[in-house]
């Protein structure tokens, strides 16, 4: 059945899955979103034994209905071959009780890399066939692995540009590395005087700017987002529940129809949504265990039905995940309120105002599927520790929060069913806060010898990504102030 795509903020806007993939985000400021939820179309069993590309087909032509089967076989060939270090794409990883979902294996060993592999060529082939003539400008807030994953992506890609813009002070050395060193005439990377939700507000009013979306049209340019909000990347996150779940019943782990439960380290709200549309699907997920960091919004929101900004932006080992406004939210948002626009809208004018919005009682009870957890920095700090010395097994900064929010979930619900915790970076994107983790004396090595030492400890292989930045040149050292944005991209652009 076909799928249209509404706007989280007025129901009678209407566009093909390719058009959403296109604009990313809806004129109004909303978000695309499905009209229904297809339900999973083979059995689970009929997918035991599929590859990764397979059942990421099976997946994601129930959501990208205009594609032809193969205009997106072509798209899913393109994205998960050889960028990845092994052929299994997403591997599950016994641990301590539960099964890490390793989804670091891409181009630039974080997560974003299982989505951001494929959206380039989901949106070209949308270009081509809505028939746009315009350049493709992609143009990205990061708070540091969207940044490079964006770029290794969009990176020499005919028709597209790319301008990341990322909080200067915000990421992680290694992120910022990876950024500013990233080849390709048509990147333009960026790094601004404010946070990462800085960086989102200003783009979105890029986004929102009717006079800068004319100018740039009379040159040939139109702006696209490759940001979690854009249904080109929530839809191949779904993927990887199905085909980790797969993968358990294949190994007899769970039998067919087995729950599982499902922890996410979660900063914008996207790959757990991912997971809850997988859950909507038919997948049988029990609990969707959201984990946040010290910047605990969304952990009091699961708790209070307040969604609350106003607080201090904290800086911690995890900043994938120091965001304040969870924009993929809206989409939960949306439906709990019964798909109704009107009410969505009034949240978020609430939350662009007064920072803050209360949801009703029956809208909370529908958040029964979700469980919202912390970790403290020292808390994660101990997970990655303790992993380490009792299974050998070091995992990153993000993913230690998961594991110990997962940890604290078995403890207070004695809910001992599978789990599936979602590793989303290599602990190398992450080397001196993991290292330190382990043990205080590495603080005084330097970057690169921590690498080594993380390989000699893990006896895992330095992944191509950390190698290749070792000696790669700086090729963009661009700063600007929060409002400096707009110029940034003119400049880029050569927009007169
Ligand atoms: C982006 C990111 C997250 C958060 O994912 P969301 O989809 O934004 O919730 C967690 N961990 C890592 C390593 C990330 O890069």
């Amino acid at each position: 059945m076909e799928i249209v795509y509404n706007s989280t903020r007025d129901n009678r806007i209407q566009v093909k899955a390719s058009e959403a993939i296109l604009k990313g985000l809806s004129d109004d400021g909303g978000l695309f979103v499905p009209d229904h939820i297809p339900a999973l179309g083979k059995g689970l069993k009929e997918l035991a034994g599929m590859t990764y590309q397979e059942i990421a087909y099976e997946v994601m032509r129930l959501y990208l209905t205009d594609f032809t089967e193969e205009e997106l076989k072509s798209c899913i060939d393109s994205a998960y071959d050889s960028k990845f270090d092994t052929k299994e794409i997403a591997p599950l990883v016994q641990a301590d009780g539960a099964y890490f979902l390793e989804l670091f294996h891409g181009a630039t060993i974080a997560f974003k890399d299982m989505a951001l592999s494929i959206l380039p060529h989901l949106m070209i082939t949308a270009a081509r066939k809505n028939k746009v003539k315009n350049e493709i400008v992609i143009l990205t807030a990061t708070s540091g692995d969207t940044g490079k994953a964006a770029l290794a992506g969009f990176a020499g890609v005919k028709g597209t540009k790319i301008i990341v813009f990322y909080p200067k002070s915000g990421v992680s050395p290694i992120q910022e590395r990876q950024m500013v060193t990233q080849k390709g005439e048509n990147t333009y990377v960026v790094g601004i005087h404010g946070n990462f939700d800085d960086a989102q507000s200003g783009v979105k009013k890029l986004f929102a700017d009717k006079e800068l979306a004319a100018r740039m049209d009379r040159q040939g340019y139109q702006f696209s987002s490759a940001n979690s909000i854009n249904i080109g990347r929530l839809v191949p996150q779904i993927v990887y529940y199905v085909y980790a779940y797969v993968k358990l019943l294949e190994a007899g782990k769970i039998g067919e129809g087995d729950k599982i439960n499902v922890v996410v380290p979660t900063g914008n709200f996207g790959n757990i949504l991912a997971a809850f549309y997988a859950k909507n699907m038919g997948l049988p997920i029990g609990r969707l265990i959201c984990a946040s960091n010290d910047n605990k919004v969304l952990y009091d929101f699961f708790r209070t039905g307040i969604y609350d900004k106003n607080r201090e932006f904290v800086l911690t080992s995890s900043p994938s995940m120091d965001i304040l406004i969870s924009s993929n939210l809206e989409r939960l948002i949306y439906r709990i309120a019964g798909n109704d626009p009107e009410k969505n809208r009034d949240y978020m004018n609430a939350l662009a105002g007064a920072g803050k919005y209360e949801i009703t009682k029956e809208m909370g009870e529908k958040l029964t599927d979700f469980y919202g957890g912390f970790a403290s920095e020292e808390e994660a700090a101990q997970t990655i520790r303790a992993l380490q010395e009792k299974c050998g097994y070091i995992i990153d900064t993000h993913t230690a929060v998961a594991a110990c929010v997962y940890h604290k979930y078995v403890e207070e619900t004695k809910d001992h069913t599978p789990a599936i915790i979602a590793s989303t970076a290599s602990p190398y994107k992450f080397t001196r806060s993991v290292m330190k983790a382990i043990d205080e004396k590495y603080d005084s090595m330097t970057d690169f010898d921590l690498v080594d030492e993380l390989s000699s400890i893990s006896k895992v292989a330095i992944p191509k990504a950390i190698e290749e930045i070792r000696s790669a040149p700086v090729v963009h050292d661009h700063v600007c102030e929060k409002d400096g944005m707009e110029q940034a991209v003119e400049t880029f652009l050569g927009l007169q």
